[in-house]
């Protein structure tokens, strides 16, 4: 199964996604991390995404593209993966639809995290990440220790407020779309009566309470 989370930045996607690829057995993708990861080693790819990555802006496509290629074409994601965050423009939908296609697969759900902009600054402005394993926490002070790894909490540049702001706007003016993008297709799919062979199913989950919860209604919602 190819699962796309959609939402903002804050909502939760990063939590759920982990607990998603768990339960169903497949990895989960989030290409935040994987810039991260490029730019903690200072690869050629970390450099190119550093100065769009702290300014909370998005990197371009092309290289978001070259990411889900290899990721998608790796054995390890053969019976599926959770994309985290890996989806944030049209051209980028529609890049992965093309990816999928060419090695016979296709978007089987899209899940989409919704939280209103007041929270989701109040939770980034808490927040701090450990640098090892990229577990974020709430209300924890940086420099503290990470409970799954032991590494070091820190407060992610782009959870600045500055960032913060242009995370939220790169979110409504470039990711919103996303979401009509498939809503479309879905709705197509449905008219034709041949969903299980073309557009995704969306569904919305309200992404404010306790997470356990959260959990639930998401695996409800992916067996349809
Ligand atoms: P995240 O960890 O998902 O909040 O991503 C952190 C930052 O990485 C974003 O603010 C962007 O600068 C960059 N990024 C991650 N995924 C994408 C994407 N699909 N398209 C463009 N930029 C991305």
């Amino acid at each position: 199964m190819n699962i796309v989370l959609l939402g903002p930045p804050g909502a939760g996607k990063g939590t759920q996604g982990e607990r998603i690829a768990r339960t169903l057995g497949i990895p989960k993708l989030a290409t935040g991390d994987v810039l991260r990861g490029a730019l903690a080693q200072g690869t050629p790819l970390g450099l190119a995404a550093k100065a769009a990555m702290e300014r909370g802006d998005l990197v371009p496509d092309s290289v978001i593209l070259g990411i889900m290629k290899e990721a998608l074409a790796a054995p390890s994601a053969a019976k599926g993966v959770v994309l985290d965050g890996v989806v944030r423009t049209v051209p980028q939908a529609e890049g992965l639809a093309r990816v999928l296609s060419e090695l016979g697969r296709r978007v089987d759900a899209v899940l989409l995290f919704e939280v209103g902009d007041d929270e989701l600054v109040r939770r980034l402005s808490a927040r701090t990440t450990c640098e090892g394993c990229q577990t974020p926490y709430t209300g924890r002070d940086p420099g503290t220790a990470c409970e799954k790894c032991g590494g070091k909490l820190v407060r992610r540049k782009d959870d600045e407020p500055e960032a913060i702001r242009s995370r939220m706007r790169a979110y409504h003016e470039q990711t919103e779309p996303v979401i009509e993008w498939y809503e479309r297709r879905a709705r197509k799919s449905d008219d034709a009566g041949a969903r299980d062979h073309n557009g995704p199913r969306v569904v919305r989950v309200n992404a404010l309470g306790n997470i356990d919860d959260i959990t639930k209604i998401v695996m409800k919602g992916l067996e349809g």
